[in-house]
């Protein structure tokens, strides 16, 4: 396991050579560079405050470090994130990423806010969680880092399944497309039994289609570049098309799984919304289709944090 000063300064040195992270957690910054000229940065990053780090367990590819006493290694929530690797493999035909990620969780919020005010004042101060993936200068594989914080935090086993996703897919694609990224996270961060359906998404849609609001745009959704142009309705929709692809037709999953295959090797493989149209004649026709079938019963119960 790294230990929590080499990892600090690992980052922190990533952070003075003023590279880019990719940033994400369901938040709205996924991508960020820092500033050169941005002295306050560097400065922040001088007084930043140590990540937890006094426990640690190893759970391959992740470690979690906490720094309060009362994490029970035996909690239900550590065993459903045994199999998210194996999951993601299977479902959408990726290798199973090996490469280490560190999961830090800080004991409450307030710590974990400061951890990341300090890491950079840009990051937005209203997410519970972040997945950063700062690339070394050499290339080579980026140190993967999820934070999030354990107590009080009634969703953690959809964040951290929503942030190992990322992390995940990171260590095994050359690059992840924004909208690719968040809708793949939104169909795995909860628990296998769901079959990714997220029932509040589902129930949006429905009313959208209802009164005839209902609008669906994959080519739209591709070309955003901008984190800021990617709200709740971009992350729903992200969903919806990832959905789409994994649980209507063999041919539908077959793109994604042709599509990612490509990203293994090629980080710009061009669009995938063409690739779509050619097994749906229309494929908002389709969303919509999917969305009215699905069984969408009640939300499924998450593992509480204690
Ligand atoms: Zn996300």
């Amino acid at each position: 396991m790294r230990t929590e000063s080499s990892s600090k300064r690992r980052f922190r040195r990533a952070s003075l050579l003023l590279l880019l992270l990719a940033l994400s957690g369901c938040d709205l910054l996924r991508l960020f560079s820092i500033d050169p000229a941005d002295g306050k940065t560097e400065k922040a990053a001088a007084k930043k405050p140590a990540p937890p780090g006094k426990h640690s367990f190893r759970q391959p590819p992740f470690t979690f470090c906490y720094d309060f006493d009362d994490l029970k290694r035996d909690h239900p929530l550590f065993k459903d994130l045994e199999g998210l690797r194996d999951q993601i493999a299977k479902e959408l035909h990726v290798p199973a990423g090996t490469t280490p990620i560190q999961v830090y969780l800080f004991e409450d919020q307030p710590r974990f806010e400061k951890f990341m005010r300090a890491t950079d004042e840009k990051l937005p101060t209203d997410r519970r969680a972040f997945f950063m993936a700062p690339q070394r200068p050499m290339g080579g594989a980026a140190d993967l880092l999820v934070y999030t914080f354990w107590g009080k935090n009634d969703r953690i086993q959809q964040d951290l399944r929503h942030e190992l996703t990322h992390a995940l897919l990171h260590s095994v694609l050359r690059e992840v497309p924004m909208w690719l990224d968040e809708g793949l996270a939104e169909n795995f961060e909860l628990p296998p039994e769901t079959r990714g359906v997220n029932t509040t998404h589902v129930e949006c849609f429905r009313r959208a289609i209802q009164d005839g609001t209902f609008k669906a745009d994959l080519a739209r959704l591709e070309g955003l570049t901008k984190i800021k142009d990617m709200n709740a309705a971009e992350y729903r929709e992200a969903w919806a098309w990832v959905h789409l692809m994994l649980h209507s037709t063999p041919e539908a999953k077959k793109v994604l799984r042709n599509y990612l295959t490509q990203l293994k090797t090629n980080p710009y493989p061009g669009a995938l919304a063409p690739r779509l149209a050619e097994v749906f004649p229309s494929p908002a026709e389709a969303l919509k289709k999917h969305l009215l079938e699905l069984d969408a019963g009640e939300p499924p119960a998450l593992v509480p944090p204690r």
